[in-house]
């Protein structure tokens, strides 16, 4: 599962792939991959623009 934020609105949700459109602000947004980001994470983040 990873984790996802809409580069729009900044809207975070889980999923296993971002979703069409973005359930807060309803458009087809640009889904940053944001799991590095959790604490539980160690890694490098996968996308730097989050
Ligand atoms: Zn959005």
């Amino acid at each position: 599962m990873s984790s996802w934020k809409c580069g729009k609105c900044g809207y975070v949700l889980k999923a296993e792939k971002p979703p069409e459109k973005c359930p807060s602000c309803g458009e087809k947004c640009e889904f940053l991959d944001n799991s590095c980001y959790t604490p539980d994470c160690q890694q490098e983040g996968t996308d730097k623009r989050v």
